[in-house]
């Protein structure tokens, strides 16, 4: 059976992700760090399709026990599709802004792609065949006020991006970004939609399928010649 991971796939964006790469025939490991609940929903709504796989992705042992484990529980199988998702925000204008802030947002949001990818690669590599997905952010690609230690995070993540991409193109694996705009999930309940709607050219919010989408198509066999790409799906709002 094919699998995928899919890092925060207990709501919002990943839970869209898991969505589309269960109807794609993926066995989905729903990875998720507190809310187990959530987790749960995702994998009822794919039927059954995957499984829970409980870490915290800025903690390194954590991935590796918990990947490796499932690795060494499943030796015939390989994750060949890995969807890095997972992600917190910590909004602060940089004056104000804590160490802690500042720590775990980079933690959550960037060190968690080296610390998840290097414990996926390696198989990828060996089967010459691999889908690795970065859900970045508008904030990555432009720099928004009150989000230095995001933007960084995520800047930082569709660089590495690129990098990554050309050290494993002749392995027949890829590696791309999708770098949203204002999506309706949890992580934006607090924002005035009305007043931000105005500055986005479709007028209004994306949706988490619309994300998802674009990840599936990176995900899958015909993005073959896609690599170190970064995709806006922001509604017009920036390009
Ligand atoms: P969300 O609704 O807040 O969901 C966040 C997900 O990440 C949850 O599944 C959560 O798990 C998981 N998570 C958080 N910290 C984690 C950790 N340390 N280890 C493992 N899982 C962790 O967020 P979202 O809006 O869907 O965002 C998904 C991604 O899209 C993020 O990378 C975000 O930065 C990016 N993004 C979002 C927007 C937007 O407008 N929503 C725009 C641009 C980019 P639990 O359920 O267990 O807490």
């Amino acid at each position: 059976m094919k699998t995928a991971l899919v890092t925060g796939g207990s709501r919002g964006i990943g839970r869209a992700v898991c969505l589309s790469l269960a109807r794609m025939g993926y066995h989905v490991l729903i990875n998720y760090v507190s809310n187990e609940t959530a987790a749960r929903e995702t994998l009822d709504a794919i039927g059954g399709q995957g499984e829970l796989l409980r870490f915290d992705v800025g903690d390194p042992e954590a991935v590796r026990e918990a990947v490796g484990g499932w690795q060494q529980a499943h030796p015939e199988e390989w994750i060949e599709v890995l969807v890095n998702n997972a992600g917190i925000r910590k909004d602060n204008l940089l004056i104000w802004m804590e160490p802690d802030e500042w720590q775990s947002v980079i933690n959550t949001n960037l060190n968690s792609f080296f610390h998840v990818t290097r414990a996926v690669i390696q198989p990828m590599l060996l089967h010459k065949y691999g889908r690795i997905v970065n859900v970045a952010s508008l904030s990555g690609l432009k720099g928004l006020a009150g989000q230095a230690n995001y933007s960084a995070a995520k800047g930082g993540l569709i660089a590495a991006t690129k990098a990554l991409a050309q050290e494993v193109a002749r392995k027949k694996v890829t590696v791309n970004a999708v770098a949203p705009g204002f999506i309706e999930t949890d992580m934006t309940g607090g924002l005035d939609e009305a007043a931000l709607k105005k500055d986005i050219p479709a007028a209004r919010f994306g949706r988490p399928e619309e994300v998802a989408a674009v990840v599936a198509f990176l995900a899958s066999e015909q993005a073959s010649y896609v690599t170190g790409e970064c995709i806006s799906v922001n509604g017009g709002l920036y390009t």
